[in-house]
């Protein structure tokens, strides 16, 4: 018999639709993964170069279990030059991945029966961690075209248990990018409830609209000593495997981590510690700035083709690398005969007719959304998606 809070654990839908695309393709299919959470690119020279280096010198051993204060520093430097603001060796967490910067804090935050607020459609492993706790997610839905919360919506939400917000901006799986007034009102908020922020960043390099990424902490610097922003490496330098993140926090939030990563997992893969660091010392930028233009361009190909759609609205992708897709109208015109009723039957008939492997709302709590990623690799994108648009626009002829 296993623990109860096993049975509360969904497992991952993001992994199940790629699970179906990989067995699709077993069977010879040609198949085209536009359901990956991450950029399919190869990683910086000087990520590589410095794990050999490190492999080679011998880095075998554990680290702080916080990570290595080199590291610390130079991510510290790192997020000082993106925010604008002063962050300290001292505020820094390295983590394996942003998962576990996110369990950490779930972890340290929460009490058995506490309340955690989650903008929904969103990533389903922020809930997870909160039943994990012993606490209950409780969700706000943001409404397409923008999907970014009402305020009113997210006050309504607060309960005397309430104990934190997550904001997930630019998002997945919505592509939303919080504008500034909407950041500033979450952080009013969170100060007139006394309530903790723990804003996911991990999508921070990919904004396309507007200025660039927007953390909380620069919108609300007024929120500093209640908010932890996650961040990782995993998407932005395309080393989802390596298990690479961090996060900015208070110093008791980092002195709850030190004990939790030291009773966990130690510490983050001392190679991959050792290779972000030498990148962040030569790296200088230009491969976050060539990810991102290669993004833009798949992004407005992308835009160009969903524009041929009939019964939907072309997704507004302002940030991440999803086009989220608001299947309402489509699901509402097809006609009563018809065998299909769900994104998650879509999500099948793209796979099986298409060729296209997608991601259904349903796995992000949405039961009308559909998510495609433009990280899969360019040329593949715009034959996969005119095939989507074909077999979308065909459903109600079937
Ligand atoms: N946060 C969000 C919003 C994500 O979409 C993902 C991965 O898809 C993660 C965190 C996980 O990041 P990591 O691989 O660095 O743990």
């Amino acid at each position: 018999m296993l623990a109860h809070r096993i049975s509360l654990l969904s497992g991952s839908g993001t992994a199940a639709a790629r699970e179906a695309a990989k067995a699709a393709a077993v069977q010879g299919r040609e198949i085209v993964d536009l359901a990956a959470g991450e950029v399919i690119t190869e990683p910086p020279d000087s990520v590589r170069e410095g794990a050999i280096a490190a492999i080679n010198a011998g880095a075998n051993r554990y680290t702080e279990s916080i990570g290595l204060t080199s590291l610390r520093r130079a991510v510290a430097e790192k997020l000082s030059t993106e925010t604008g603001l002063a962050w300290d060796t001292d505020n820094i967490v390295i983590t394996a991945g942003a998962k576990q910067g996110l369990l950490d804090a779930t972890l340290a935050l929460l009490d058995p029966g506490d309340e955690v607020i989650i903008v929904r459609p969103c990533w389903p492993t922020f809930a997870s961690q909160i039943l994990l706790a012993g606490a209950k997610p409780v969700f706000v839905d943001a409404r397409p075209p923008s999907y970014v919360p009402e305020i009113r919506a997210i006050c309504g939400a607060v309960t005397p248990k309430t104990v934190a917000i997550i904001i997930n901006s630019p998002n997945n799986p919505t592509g939303a990018v919080y504008d500034r007034p909407t950041l500033q009102a979450i952080g009013d908020l969170a100060i007139k409830y006394d309530l903790w922020i723990l804003s996911d960043e991990c999508y921070s390099n990919f904004v396309f609209t507007g200025d660039r990424h927007q953390s909380i902490t620069m919108a609300h610097p007024g929120i500093r000593s209640r908010a932890i922003l996650v961040n990782a490496f995993s998407k932005e330098l395309a080393i989802t495997g390596w298990r690479l993140g961090y996060f900015a926090a208070p110093p008791e939030i980092v002195a709850a981590a030190k004990k939790l990563q030291s009773l966990t997992t130690s510490n983050a893969n001392v190679i991959a510690q050792h290779a972000i660091l030498h990148h962040l010392e030569v790296g200088e930028g230009s491969y976050e700035r060539e990810m991102h233009q290669r993004l833009a361009a798949a992004r407005k190909a992308g835009l160009r083709i969903l524009s041929k759609l009939e019964d939907v609205a072309p997704p507004r992708a302002d940030g991440s690398f999803f086009f989220y897709l608001d299947l309402t109208p489509l699901l509402a015109g097809l006609p009563r005969t018809s065998s299909i009723r769900t994104v998650d039957d879509i999500a099948r008939i793209l796979l099986e007719e298409a060729g296209v492997a997608s991601v259904p709302g349903t796995t992000f709590g949405d039961e009308t959304g559909l998510r495609l990623s433009f990280g899969a690799p360019p040329e593949k994108i715009e034959p996969a998606l005119e095939k989507v648009v074909a077999a979308l626009n065909g459903l109600k002829s079937r």
